[in-house]
């Protein structure tokens, strides 16, 4: 898998997708992450790729030109499955999209600075547009770290033992169990004696049971979702 990201702040997505899971991924030839400095396709000698909004207000618009200009390029040299735009009014980021995303070849997501980028790219280039959340960030760089890390972990091979992306909370509709390690016993708060039995049927329904209180209790929204 390819994951191409588009920005004006490269440096703001280049740590979160350095450590742990991801960095393993990518030294695995997992996933291939690419972050592209949009800069680079500037037209003017002063790099420019953000302008005053046509018909007044605060704020700047990120540029149409430069933009057209990274997406032929890359385009040019393999096909693309997405081209994400991160956007509050987007589509709500959920596992499921991570999941469905999982599954692609080659992403591209296009993140925002600014106002926000010229509406003839949302309208002409994006394909899809995701929000990862009901509030307003300063760019589209950490999302587009968010969903690019969600999607990673996804891929076979990323996480050692591949139970583990599966009993993540939201993969069956359920949140995750509770977990526990050494000391059994730590002051006077003890781990649970069924996860120290060796019985693992019965810590399997023990965690199965977990999963559906902590859902029921915590996000009964999580059932009711198709
Ligand atoms: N004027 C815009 C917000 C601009 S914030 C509005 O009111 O909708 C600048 C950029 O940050 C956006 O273009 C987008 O790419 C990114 N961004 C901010 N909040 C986000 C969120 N919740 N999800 C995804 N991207 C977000």
């Amino acid at each position: 898998m390819r994951i191409d990201i588009i920005t004006v702040l490269p440096e703001l997505i280049e740590s979160p997708l350095n450590h742990s899971i991801i960095k393993r991924a990518k030294e695995k030839g997992l996933v291939e992450i690419n972050i592209i400095n949009l800069r680079d396709f500037a037209t003017d000698k002063y790099k420019s790729v953000d302008d005053y909004a046509f018909g007044g207000g605060a704020g700047m618009v990120m540029m149409i030109e430069p933009v057209y200009r990274a997406l032929e390029k890359l385009q040019s040299e393999r096909e693309y499955d997405e081209i994400i735009y991160t956007s509050p009014d987007g589509e709500k980021f959920t596992q499921k999209i991570a999941n469905q995303l999982s599954l692609k070849k080659n992403i591209i997501i296009l993140a925002g600075h600014y106002k926000g980028v010229d509406q003839r790219i949302r309208d002409h280039l994006v394909t899809r547009e995701i929000s990862i959340g009901d509030y307003v960030l300063s760019g589209g760089e950490l999302p587009a770290a968010i969903i690019t890390d969600a999607i990673i972990r996804l891929i076979p091979g990323a996480i050692s033992d591949e139970q583990s992306a599966l009993s993540d909370s939201f993969q069956d509709d359920l949140l995750a169990p509770p977990v526990y390690t050494r000391p059994s016993v730590f002051k006077r708060w003890k781990v649970p004696n069924i996860l120290l039995s060796g019985n693992t049927g019965e810590i399997e329904k023990w965690r199965h049971k977990q999963s559906v209180g902590r859902t029921k209790k915590l996000r009964p929204d999580l059932a009711d979702d198709e």
